[in-house]
């Protein structure tokens, strides 16, 4: 009786992984990992026997839906034979990665038991590196890709986090980057909310331990010409205060008045 376990192995190299992942990973019959470094591969299998990349999976051109289709396929051809599989993902597994949830829910569809183990995300890494407590003014997260395409209320009293920067407006999902031009839209499209003026971070979390995080600070206006990559994550900071909203809070004191 197969068993699927997704754990996170969070985004520092030997840094971030919980025990329980550690334990699963341990445990398994057999590893798949969908890790973003060859060194993050060699780590895994310093902890198994068998550990299997997923990375070939990948291909520039190719469908990432099609490509996800075939992990999944992957995993489920060891799980329905009966195997403990641990599918090893960077990150949190579930933060902005719909290839292990969806691994989850199918094997539990199947019969088999399957949990996911939370893992240090970017977001968490985000938090800690630019000093942001998203309770304070709140935090909304996008994927740039969607942010762009369909119609989103943005609140920029609150925090905006947009996620896969780098590929905003790639509606093929057949690329690894999109284009200057594209880029420009998406500031057209924060304009409607944010001065051109506005200072953006673009942000990348460390992934060794002798690196520092990326958190370069720029011009709205600026981002077309500056240096995205596929881990960059763009954090626009509020552009005004929080608006009270005076009749909720009359309504409030005349509750309070009947019942102090
Ligand atoms: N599951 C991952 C996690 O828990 O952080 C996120 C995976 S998502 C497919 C990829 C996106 O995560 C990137 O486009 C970027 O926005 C963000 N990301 C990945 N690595 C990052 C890093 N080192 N620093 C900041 N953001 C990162």
């Amino acid at each position: 009786n197969g068993r699927l376990a997704c754990v996170g192995l969070g985004m520092l190299l030997g840094g971030h992984l919980s025990p329980r992942a550690e334990a699963e990973i341990r445990s398994a019959d057999v590893v798949f990992a969908a890790v973003s470094d060859p060194l993050v591969e060699l780590w895994v299998e310093d902890m198994h026997a068998d550990v299997r990349s997923l990375q070939s999976c990948y291909a520039e051109g190719k469908s990432r839906h099609r490509t996800y289709d075939e992990m999944l396929a992957l995993i489920m051809a060891e799980l329905r034979a009966g195997r403990r599989v641990c599918g090893v993902f960077y990150g949190h597994p579930g933060v902005f990665a719909r290839m292990p949830h969806r691994a989850v829910a199918l094997a539990r569809a199947e019969g088999f038991a399957a949990v996911m183990e939370p893992g240090i995300s970017a977001e968490d890494c985000l938090y800690a590196d630019l000093g942001i407590d998203p309770g304070e003014v709140g935090c909304a997260h996008f994927e740039a890709s969607q942010f762009l395409l369909y119609r989103r209320r943005i609140d920029p009293s609150a925090y905006l986090v947009l996620w896969q920067v780098s590929l905003a407006g790639d509606r093929s999902h057949r690329r690894y980057a999109s284009g200057r031009a594209h880029r420009a839209l998406l500031v057209d499209r924060l304009s409607e909310d944010y001065p051109l003026d506005h200072a953006v971070t673009l942000y990348e979390a460390a992934t060794l331990a002798i690196q520092r995080p990326r958190a370069d600070v720029l011009a709205l206006r600026d981002l077309p010409d500056a240096e995205l990559r596929l881990q960059s994550t763009l954090v626009l900071p509020p552009v005004h205060a929080l608006r009270p909203d005076a009749g909720m809070m009359s309504r409030i004191a005349r509750l309070d008045e009947v019942d102090p």
